[in-house]
């Protein structure tokens, strides 16, 4: 028997292998999800303008030191301030302007009174500014004002390389009118899944045949983790379909192939034949359960990483393995999965290899409780899908008691 290797030797194995895509210039719309390549310097003051927050009047706040409900101060309105226009007189003494919210603040003014604490009199409600407005409140310079670059400055660092852009950064660069931005190039995953026994989804059921689950879970793991799919379909177990498959995964220029079934022990397991005999095998069998007959390798140069086929195996295999690789093809920097701690609500048994078993973890009396789902076969989808959580048995623990803390890594983000 060949020795098994750490998951972690593997990771960093796999990792190695792997760098950063070419970069390429993109457009803010097609942002979402993607890794910036270079950082980014604010070009600009944000807010670009000193502005009001409110809706108001623009004062001089040493106009209405003093003012109360029962001694308003009067000033005399000069002009209005809509959203939008730019504003080019001095406010003179002893006058208000009223202003907008995000309207820029006229010269002279360094206060806004929220319109909640005036009155005004109007000499044409329709078509003039108020004639007068009464003050019930003092302001101090400053109140209610955005002050120019009060969110960033000019020149201050916004994003690092590596950064993966959420909505809010899109905002955030689409309000400093930044409308391209470099990228590491998406990854592209080429997926096959191997099997005689596997039919595709829409096909009536055939005896001793089964559905090919792995593909459509891996293609949308994949686009979570921020990677495109190109879908080679489903290979019988010949090493002809299977040659055949990876050339034409390298005509389409795929980063990495990921492929599930056939690199076990078998005399049927031909992806890790092919590999062996006509590319280079760089590693196989990992100390993990589920998912110990994980191959990677390269062919004719191109990445290949096989998944075990069974399903739970196959899922196990790309959150450890996987996931890390598009990130590090991404420009994503390394980052271990957030690990939290739960208590066992029962006890669990293993076998000394590092196990990732399935959990429903439920918060009591703010205590996070953690107890296995169902049969944990590792081809049982079900116990897969009941889960919010996979459980970590380190390697060479072979049982932990009820009440033992243990780390667990979230499936869902109720859990975070
Ligand atoms: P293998 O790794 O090829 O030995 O397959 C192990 C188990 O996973 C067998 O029971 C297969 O039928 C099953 N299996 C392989 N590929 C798939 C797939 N794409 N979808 C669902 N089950 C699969
Ligand atoms: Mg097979």
């Amino acid at each position: 028997m060949s020795t098994l290797l750490s998951v972690d030797e593997v990771r960093h194995h796999i990792l190695s292998q792997l760098s950063p895509l070419p970069v390429e210039t993109i457009s803010l719309e097609q942002a979402f999800r993607r890794v910036l390549a270079t950082p980014i310097l604010a070009p600009s003051d944000l807010p670009p303008f000193t502005n009001s927050s409110v809706d108001g009047f623009a004062v001089r706040a040493l106009d209405v030191k003093g003012a109360s409900q029962l001694h308003p101060i009067e000033l005399k309105v000069f002009a209005d301030i809509p959203a939008g226009f730019s504003p080019h007189f001095t406010l003179p003494p002893g006058h208000a302007a009223r202003i907008m919210t995000g309207a820029p603040l006229p010269n002279g003014a360094d206060a806004v009174v929220p319109i909640e604490n005036t009155n005004l009199s109007f000499h044409d409600k329709a078509t003039q500014p108020p004639y007068s407005v009464q003050v019930f409140n003092p302001v101090n310079p400053g109140d209610n004002v955005r002050p120019r670059g009060q969110d960033i400055l000019r020149g201050h660092p916004v994003f690092e390389p590596g950064h993966r852009l959420r909505p809010q950064d899109i905002g955030l660069l689409a309000a400093l009118g930044i409308s391209h931005i470099e990228v590491y190039r998406q990854p592209r995953l080429g997926i096959f899944s191997t099997g005689d026994e596997l039919i595709p989804l829409g096909t009536a059921p055939i005896p001793g045949k089964i559905y090919d689950s792995n593909r459509l879970m891996l293609k949308m793991l994949i686009e979570q983790a921020g990677g495109e799919v190109i879908d080679l379909g489903i290979v019988t177990d010949t090493l002809d379909n299977v040659r055949s498959a990876l050339d034409t995964a390298r005509r389409n220029n795929v980063d990495l192939v990921l492929t599930s079934g056939g690199v076990s022990v078998g005399v049927f397991d031909v992806v890790r034949h092919l590999i062996e005999q006509e590319g280079e095998r760089h590693l196989w069998r990992v100390n993990m359960r589920p998912g110990k007959p994980i191959l990677f390798g390269r062919y004719h140069e191109m990445p290949v990483l096989s998944l075990p086929g069974n399903p739970v195996s196959a899922f196990v295999g790309f959150w450890v393995f996987v996931r890390p690789a598009i990130y590090r093809l991404a420009g994503l920097p390394f980052v271990p999965p957030l690990r939290l701690k739960a208590i066992l609500e029962h006890p669990i048994e293993s076998d000394g290899r590092e196990s990732y078993l399935r959990a429903i973890v439920s918060y009591t009396n703010g205590q996070r409780l953690a107890r296995l789902t169902g049969h944990q076969g590792s081809g049982n989808l079900f116990g897969l899908s009941q889960a919010n959580a996979l459980l970590i048995v380190p390697a060479g623990v072979k049982s932990l008691p009820t009440g033992h803390e243990v780390d667990i890594w979230p499936l869902d983000d109720s859990l975070i």
